[in-house]
């Protein structure tokens, strides 16, 4: 049986496909050779979809003036394409697999460019403010989908911040078909999810555990939706050293009656190490989870603080 994986959009010709204006591709390293290896992939290329064929003559985006939205428009012939990008683009939303979990755009494209992407008004010098219409498009029917362009994956916080985001999505809605949609199967994942949500927000860990109370006895598969919603705007916001201190400091409240007093010397001495960045997460994390094994607190063992991702990802 082959394992499952997540199911990752992505912009087609970052996987090598020839697909682009010119006939070319950007395929890219690290998509095709690294995370192909633990994630599945559904390529999409807008503009092969609206029937433009390749090659095909280039478009950009413009703006009429300060009001209007953004059009797209071949650069040789001024053949507007606005109108054919838009219905393009609802078709192809419309049949996106349900399962997906994140989303990857070609950077600077006027259909997937997620941002800084060159729009024309006045004169021959486009400004860097745009978002292709496909992208557009798609992050406004799917707000709380993670999107990263290709470009940002080579920053191991901005790639390391996407995948945790891809892999929660992933996980939660795992859960809620191995569950059956039932509120112990999530009381279950959010109990393992705690640590994650607190390393990102305090506020989202807050409001997430007043959901999974359930004071207003929803029915089970309206929690689980506000849950997926509420669970991925609070893992938008990046996690920070400080907040991932606060996750430290919570976990050793579980040990402070079990640690002698050379392993709780040692360990303060880590924690205040990562503090002051001068000892890494891993460092921190790698002794945290040994005390815990150690003295047997398994209900924080498992908490997916301490793998968000599968490991072999760490410092990609
Ligand atoms: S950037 Fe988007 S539209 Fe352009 S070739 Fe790649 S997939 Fe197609």
């Amino acid at each position: 049986m082959t394992e499952k994986k997540p199911l990752i959009g992505i912009s087609s010709c970052l996987l090598g496909n020839e697909v682009r204006y010119n006939g070319g591709h950007k395929r890219d390293r690290f998509v095709t050779d690294q995370l192909s290896k633990w994630v599945e992939f559904h390529s999409v290329c807008p503009e092969l979809e609206m029937g433009l064929g390749v090659p095909r003559e280039a478009v950009n985006l413009h703006r009429a003036n300060a009001k209007s939205g953004l059009e797209m428009i071949t650069v040789k012939t001024g053949k507007n394409l606005t109108a054919l990008a838009h219905k393009t683009s609802t078709r192809l939303i419309k049949n996106l697999p349900n399962e997906i979990c994140g989303y990857i755009f070609k950077k600077d494209s006027p259909s997937c460019g997620l941002e800084r992407v060159k729009v024309y008004s006045k004169g021959p010098v486009p400004e860097r403010v745009g978002r292709g219409l496909y992208a557009e498009a798609l992050c406004s029917e799917f707000s709380h989908l993670p999107v990263i362009e290709e470009g940002r994956l080579s920053d191991p916080d901005q790639c390391e911040h996407f995948l945790t985001q891809v892999f929660a999505l992933w996980r939660l809605r795992e859960s809620f078909a191995k569950s059956k949609a039932s509120m112990a199967g999530l009381q279950e994942i959010h109990r393992r999810s705690k640590y994650l949500v607190l390393s990102h927000t305090t506020v989202g860990y807050s409001r997430l555990g007043r959901l999974v109370g359930n004071a207003e006895k929803l029915s089970a598969k309206v929690v689980w939706a506000q849950y997926e919603i509420l669970l991925m705007q609070s893992l938008k916001t990046p996690s920070t050293v400080k907040k991932r201190v606060n996750v430290l400091q919570h976990s050793l409240g579980f040990l402070k009656d079990r640690l002698d007093s050379k392993e709780k010397r040692s360990v303060l001495k880590v924690f205040e190490r990562y503090a002051a960045e001068k000892t890494s997460w891993d460092a921190a994390k790698t002794l945290l989870l040994h005390l815990l094994e150690k003295h047997e607190v398994h209900y924080l063992i498992d908490q997916f603080v301490f793998e968000p991702f599968p490991e072999e990802f760490s410092g990609a």
